[in-house]
């Protein structure tokens, strides 16, 4: 079968690289920045814990790691691609903690330093949906005129039982609202989740496709529960172990293209696993299954079954 897909090239599903070269003329990376933000649920404004799966440590690459100015961070991330490909561009992900959190005018201050930066072409700022308001939105739109901004919430879950139970301090209708408010400015939205949460099931995860379909999303991240030291779903896991069961790669492989069946085909897949740092995972140990390796079998899988994104949706 030699099928265009409503995405326009021959994969099997709506992949970012293809979904960046329609929006950017050359090749683009991101480069992970630490805008020295913090975030509610660690701050004491709604917790300080944090959610029962986070460790910070895992966000960040070695070039954040010294936690130089944005602009060195940036600088030396750049310099790290630019070896390999010299006319790349570079869009700043800042990604640790909650990074619309603080005061428009150090929002601004950080935003602009990171796009003052030569081979910057725009930003994408991972958040909280409770992080976000009418302000900050019209900041952000404001940015967007002139430069490509992403806003990147963290979900998790569409299920309210699951986010308290995850102690994210918010429910899934303050998502729904911050997307549908992002994408009402005409500002790129990211969404991120985790597949194989506590109390959850197969039913919950296929339904979650669906409900992600009918929200203005862009681009969806997925990521295996991964079990991370020094964190309270760690602590969890050693005293009941039998409340989580944690993926093969070959039962999440079939978990996610049932799911990417019932995606709709306008939304990109960025990506469909966590590579949290081996020294930092306690489970599930996958020997080092890369992202790029996963995506490859899904694209096989899909093949296999004669499917692709959004067949079941197509075809209901
Ligand atoms: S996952 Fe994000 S929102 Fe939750 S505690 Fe960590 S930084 Fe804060």
């Amino acid at each position: 079968m030699n099928t265009c897909f409503p995405w326009g090239h021959e994969g099997r599903y709506n992949d970012a690289t293809n979904a960046l070269r329609r929006r950017f003329p050359g090749r683009v990376q991101k480069v992970s920045v630490d805008g020295g933000f913090t975030c509610p649920n660690r701050d004491g404004t709604l917790a300080v814990s944090g959610c029962s799966y986070c460790n910070n440590e895992t966000f960040n690459p070695d070039y954040c790691r010294e936690q130089g100015s944005i602009a060195e961070q940036l600088q030396e991330g750049m310099a790290f691609f630019s070896k390999k490909y010299p006319s790349m561009g570079f869009l700043a992900y800042f990604q640790a903690y909650s990074n619309t959190y603080a005061p428009l005018d150090v929002l601004r201050a950080r935003y602009e330093e990171a796009l003052a930066q030569s081979g910057i072409l725009g930003l994408v700022l991972g958040t909280r949906p409770d992080c976000v308001d009418a302000q900050v939105l019209d900041l952000l739109a404001e940015l967007s005129q002139r430069c490509y901004v992403m806003v990147e919430y963290g979900v998790e879950s569409v299920n309210d039982t699951t986010l308290a139970r995850i102690h994210r301090g918010h429910t899934f209708a303050d998502t729904a609202r911050a997307i549908e408010e992002t994408a009402r400015r005409s500002i790129p939205v990211g969404a991120h989740f985790i597949l194989g949460l506590p109390g959850e099931t197969r039913d919950d995860w296929l339904r979650q496709a669906e409900v992600v379909s009918g929200l203005p999303i862009d681009h969806l991240k997925l990521h295996q529960l991964q079990i991370v030291k020094r964190t309270a779903l760690a602590n969890e896991h050693r005293q009941y172990p039998e409340r989580f069961h944690l993926f093969t790669p070959e039962e999440y492989l079939e978990l996610v293209v049932d799911y990417l069946e019932r995606l709709d085909p306008r939304i990109v897949v960025e990506r469909f696993t966590s590579e949290s740092p081996p020294e930092l995972l306690i489970a599930p140990k996958w020997e080092g299954l890369r992202n790029y390796q996963f995506a490859h079998r899904v694209e096989k899988r899909l093949a296999e079954r004669d499917s692709w994104q959004g067949k079941v949706l197509a075809t209901a």
